[in-house]
């Protein structure tokens, strides 16, 4: 099989790095057995093992049984050397297997880097990864100097309980704070670091030190300690998972430490009972930590959560809002068009026709209506068939509409008669716009038969006292019977000689109300 390189690398790197920080813990080791209150090395594997998989569990192995080795040698004869060589082999067993064997019991139901960011995942870490791990750990451990003779069976109790706590204590200090780091996590939120946090930090710092040196032993409750406390739920609540990371990794060195060393408030107590106190200070501060700040994470995610589903979901409704605005002026476009022409239809037409007529007459503007029809549009279907037919309809609308202003208005008023209104428009006016549209028709050349068609034009001015556009558009119809008298092809303007509209207020009420259907 071949050696894969980076794999030996990284084995060996975890190997030395077990044995560095194991030194390290050892200088503060507690007799007999040498135990350390906070086992480094137990809470970086655990991180490892969980960011780079089981693949580096040699390295554990190596660094624990070399570490052991190391820390309990003994050259003095032959017998003891193997001793101390046989009693690292369970402490490698058991370290390999705490630090792997809980990271992938983790990693089965959690993501390592989301495993401080809900309650469920911080409180497996602290079971399976604090607990379990430690228990195998010190179990293994423990059993190994029994066996080896390093220690004698009465002290199994009390070495496997110092070695649980400083493993424990290990992996819920150091583990958090390693994969904080690998996740490159900011301080809080934004920038590195905030101002929010070097103040927690700079008054966790001065409320700790006051309640730890100035402490006296027996006299818990202290000012000092209360406010300490205040200040490690305001980083729990507000600050990042890494600035809680250090904070406990913080208070575990300034409590041990000194302890070990004989100084502060369990100064007076013996070394061993003294550091079991420091380890559960420790520990309670660092569950507390954990906990509080895994329950805020997990309701922040659920927010932050909530707030993006909320947006996806403003979106939809504001996406569906125009599709449905879109179709609506669509319907609408379509209820108001004639299908054949693509105008205006009669519906349409008289409904704008009345509100430009009355907007007209009611600031005295000129305005005009124009009505035409095809000429012989009849003998069009008879000779070419209605299709042919349509197509000249089609045409017809099509040049219309190409040369009106935009705010004339325009419809098919039936068959082939279409309707138009010329806003602020005088009857000479809207004579050369009849004549034009003719002149243009005349053009026209329509299907394969290069059909011409004509059509004949009546015109009348709006009269103010025109109630309804069915008045004026009599009128117009009126002169259009009169072009169509005078041999079709001609536009003719409205003279009362040819006849009256409806034109008693009585008559165009009447009229208005069979247009709108409204009653007055
Ligand atoms: P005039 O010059 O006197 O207007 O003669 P005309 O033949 O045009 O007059 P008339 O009103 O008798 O004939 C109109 C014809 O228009 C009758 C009808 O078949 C035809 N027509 C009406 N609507 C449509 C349509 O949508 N398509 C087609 N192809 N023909 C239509
Ligand atoms: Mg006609
Ligand atoms: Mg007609």
């Amino acid at each position: 099989m071949p050696i894969d390189r980076t794999r030996v690398v990284e084995v060996t790197l975890v190997a030395v790095t077990y044995i560095l920080t194991a030194r390290l813990g050892q200088t503060l080791a507690i007799p007999p057995g040498n135990v350390t209150p906070v086992w480094i090395p137990s809470g970086l594997m655990l991180a490892w093992a969980l960011v780079r998989g089981p693949g580096i569990w040699p390295g554990v192995f190596l660094g624990a049984y070399l570490g052991n080795v190391w820390a309990y040698f003994d050259p003095s004869s032959a017998l003891s050397m193997m001793q101390s060589l046989l009693a690292g082999i369970p402490n490698g067993i058991g370290d390999a297997l705490a630090s792997v064997g809980a990271a992938a019991l983790l990693h089965k139901h959690f993501r390592p880097f989301k495993l401080f960011q809900s309650v469920s995942a911080a409180s497996a870490f602290l079971a399976i990864g604090v607990a379990g791990g430690s228990a195998v750990s010190a179990f293994f451990g423990a059993s190994g100097l029994v066996f080896a003779g390093i220690i004698p069976v009465a002290s199994y109790g009390y070495v496997f309980a110092t070695w649980f706590t400083g493993d424990a204590l290990g992996v819920l200090t150091i583990a958090p704070l390693a994969i904080a780091i690998l996740r490159k996590e900011k301080f809080k939120g934004g920038g590195f670091p905030t101002f929010e946090a070097i103040a927690n930090f700079a008054l966790v710092s001065t409320a700790g030190f006051a309640a730890f040196w100035g402490g006296i032993a027996g006299l818990v409750l202290s000012f000092e300690l209360v406010a300490t406390i205040a200040l490690l739920l305001w980083a729990a609540l507000r600050l990042s998972g890494l600035y809680n990371s250090i904070v406990v990794f913080y208070l575990a060195a300034g409590i041990i430490v000194p302890t070990a060393l004989g100084y502060g408030p369990l100064r007076e107590v013996e070394l061993n009972t003294a550091l079991i106190n420091a380890q559960l200070m420790i520990g309670v501060i660092g569950v507390l930590l954990l906990m509080l700040h895994a329950s805020r994470e997990q309701v922040r995610l659920h927010v932050q959560r909530l707030e993006e589903a909320r947006d996806t979901l403003d979106v939809k409704v504001r996406e569906r809002t125009a599709e449905l605005e879109c179709a609506k002026r669509e319907a609408e476009r379509l209820a108001s068009t004639d299908t054949l022409t693509g105008a205006p239809n009669r519906r349409i037409f008289l409904q704008r026709g009345n509100e430009e007529l009355n907007r007209a007459t009611r600031n005295g503007e000129d305005a005009c209506v124009i009505m035409f029809d095809l000429d012989l549009f009849k003998l069009v279907n008879d000779t070419y068939g209605h299709s042919v037919g349509d197509q000249v309809l089609r045409d017809c609308a099509r040049v219309t509409m190409k040369h009106l202003r935009n705010y004339d208005l325009f419809g098919r008023i039936g068959g082939e008669e279409f309707g138009l209104l010329l806003p602020e428009t005088i009857e000479a006016d809207a004579f050369e716009v009849a004549e034009k549209l003719r002149l243009a028709f005349l053009e026209r050349s329509v299907s394969r038969h290069n059909l011409h068609y004509s059509a004949s034009f009546g015109i009348s001015s709006i009269l103010m006292t025109d109630r309804t556009l069915s008045t004026a558009l009599r009128r117009a119809d009126l002169a259009l019977y009169q072009a169509k008298t005078n041999g079709r092809n001609c536009s003719v303007v409205y003279d009362p000689s040819m006849g009256q509209a409806p034109n008693t207020l009585e008559e165009q009420k009447k009229q208005k109300q069979i247009e709108t259907g409204v009653s007055q």
